[in-house]
């Protein structure tokens, strides 16, 4: 330890400075830029170096209940839910192309912000955050009901109607990308929305839904509250005029939410949280391609992922060639100031997070695992932590158990299949598996026998916008992106009404 040479293009001694202007730091309530109730702010922080980059207006209780009046207004007397579907469809088109028109700066920003590489925001995240609205605007007018048959003589049809103000409650750890899964089919459904940000990352959500008003969109259909969890979080989940909350985070916040929904007024909740994902290697794998893979379904995003593959499975027969190559590759992976185009990792988010993931490279140190590569802190400031590779991970280890969310790989041997299958379902979380085989039968056996929303078979991390994403067990509850996405905001009525002349009689 301590003597492995990282590459590192690096020097983190002068963070690239982006030119991109902070122009809105207020909450966004009702079309108006405005000051929290209480005139408090908090710091939004670089986690390059920790140095403030702006203070934000810290919404609280009554900042929620004046955006969730804004909402409630906006809703109730239109015009968003009562417009065409076409004509909200359109808005939500200008809106992307102004998004696309400010590509640059808004990647900027979410890397200031989230310290995520640039290139990634930039040609991947905000490329699919209009493509995600390019998909929404879509669907605005295709959302429509049934004409059912009915035993007597009546006609009978159902609507599909918005379920009015959605609570939305969004993580850090790619900012503008749960924006859209969350913003894009509750309007397209019609309903209007108090967001709340991450408090790490609140200045995305600002610029964006700037960007939503000059495309047309009417005032307090989209409301932004940035500030903390416990206060303004937890005020939006328990608002009685809330119709539906949808929060992406942490199971231990998820359970909390539903609870506050459940104290309040039963509006439903949709969850996605936490998971510990299998990545699983059979024997007749492409070695080199599944080192790849494997790297990257866990180092992506410096490991930020819910659904990261962080407990990679190899078969015992390529297991020992697998280690070396996975270790020689978290070596090379460049660590430093992710404006440079030639970073794979930068910073984690935040003091916290960067703490918690020490805390648990210790764990494993302690536990025996075999620490193959990283363990430390990188540089002297900021949140950067060292690709870390564990082998001789057992099941039963803390390393192994719980989400890390950081640059943490454990790989663990395995023999069999109906071993592997039944080991990586023996976790609390079903978010995602991914399998890596050249074999169809195991391919299809892996697929029907892991217990996950998702199942990566040969890839990892494919997210278009028409593919479900959600958990089973205690991964979460409800599907967003895809088709199946709009149930979460939507409300089915049944009319019925006496049929005087059937017209087939
Ligand atoms: P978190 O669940 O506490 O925060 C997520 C969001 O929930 C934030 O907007 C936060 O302000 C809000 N929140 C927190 N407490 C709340 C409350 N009592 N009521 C209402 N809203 C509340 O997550 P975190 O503290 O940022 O990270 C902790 C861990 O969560 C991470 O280490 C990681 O394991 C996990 N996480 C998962 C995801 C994911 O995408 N599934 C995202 C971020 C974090």
């Amino acid at each position: 330890r301590g003597m492995q040479k990282f590459s590192t293009a690096a020097v983190l001694e002068e963070p690239i400075t982006p030119p991109v202007q902070i122009n809105y730091t207020k909450l966004l309530i009702n079309g108006q830029f405005v000051d929290s109730a209480s005139g408090k702010t908090f710091p939004t922080l670089d986690p390059r170096t920790g140095e403030v980059i702006a203070h934000v207006a810290e919404g609280d209780k009554e900042d929620i209940n004046r955006a969730v009046s804004a909402a409630r207004k906006a809703f109730d007397e239109g015009p968003w839910p009562k417009m065409s579907a076409y004509e909200r469809s359109r808005i939500m088109l200008r809106f992307a192309d102004l998004v696309e028109k400010n590509i640059k700066e808004l990647a900027q920003l979410e890397t200031w912000d989230n310290g995520k590489p640039y290139q990634q925001a930039l040609t991947a995240e905000l490329p699919m955050f209009v493509r995600l609205f390019h998909y929404y605007a879509g669907w605005a007018d295709k959302i429509h009901g049934m004409t059912v048959p009915a035993d007597g003589p009546h006609h009978v049809q159902t609507l599909h109607e918005p379920i009015g103000v959605a609570g939305q409650i969004i993580p850090w750890n790619f900012p503008l990308l749960m924006f859209a899964w969350k913003v894009g089919p509750a309007l397209a459904c019609g309903n209007t929305i108090v967001l709340k940000s991450a408090e790490q990352t609140p200045l995305t959500a600002l610029y964006v839904a700037k960007l939503f008003h000059e495309a047309g969109l009417p005032e307090g259909v989209l409301n932004i509250v940035s500030g903390y969890g416990p206060t303004a979080g937890a005020a939006l989940a328990s608002h009685m005029d809330v119709d539906k909350i949808a929060f992406t985070g942490s199971t231990e916040t998820g359970k909390i939410i539903l609870e506050l929904a459940a104290k309040s007024n039963l509006k439903p909740v949709t969850l996605e949280l936490g998971g510990k994902s299998p990545f699983i290697i059979c024997e007749d794998a492409d070695i080199d391609r599944a080192v790849e893979l494997a790297h990257f379904a866990l180092f992506f995003n410096q490991g930020q992922c819910c659904c990261a593959g962080s407990r990679t499975f190899v078969h015992e027969k390529i297991h020992d060639e697998f280690i070396a190559k996975a270790k020689a590759r978290a070596l090379k992976r460049t660590v430093g100031d992710p404006f440079k185009k030639e970073i794979e990792q930068g910073p984690q988010i935040d003091s916290e997070q960067f703490q918690k993931v020490l805390g648990y490279i210790k764990s494993g140190i302690d536990s025996n695992a075999t620490l193959e590569c990283g363990g430390e802190r990188f540089g002297s400031k900021g949140y950067f932590i060292q690709p870390t590779v564990f082998s001789n991970v057992k099941d039963n280890m803390l390393i192994a158990q719980d989400e890390i969310f950081g640059p943490v790989q454990s790989i663990l041997k395995f023999k069999d299949i109906d071993e592997v299958i039944r080991r990586a379902n023996a976790t609390r979380y079903g978010l995602a598996a991914g399998v890596f085989t050249s074999n169809i039968d195991t391919a299809n056996t892996m697929s029907r026998g892991l217990r996950a929303g998702t199942v990566w078979v040969n890839c990892f991390d494919v997210f278009d916008a028409g593919i479900p994403f959600g958990g089973y067990k205690m991964s979460g509850i409800g599907r967003e992106k895809g088709a199946y996405s709009l149930n979460n905001y939507l409300q089915v009525k049944a009319v019925v009404s006496p049929l005087k002349n059937p017209a087939w009689l």
